[in-house]
């Protein structure tokens, strides 16, 4: 019954219990590296990737590039 308002739950860190953020970060596929824009965490940097997204395990992503 709820399955509409399953795309408007907001993503929480479960760690920092913050609202992830829509953030470009920098990933790695195969040979290639690419920017995507993944939900983030603002506070420690964590990034949640969708399973699509993840294109079975293989996408890599540069954590902590942007902090430094
Ligand atoms: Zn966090």
């Amino acid at each position: 019954m709820d399955a509409e308002n399953k795309q408007y739950m907001p993503w929480i860190c479960d760690k920092c219990k913050k609202e992830l953020i829509l953030r470009k970060v920098k990933a790695r596929y195969l040979e290639g590296n690419f920017e995507v824009e993944l939900m983030k965490c603002p506070v420690c940097s964590m990034v949640f990737i969708e399973e699509d997204l993840a294109m079975g395990k293989m996408l890599e992503v540069e954590k902590g590039l942007e902090d430094k």
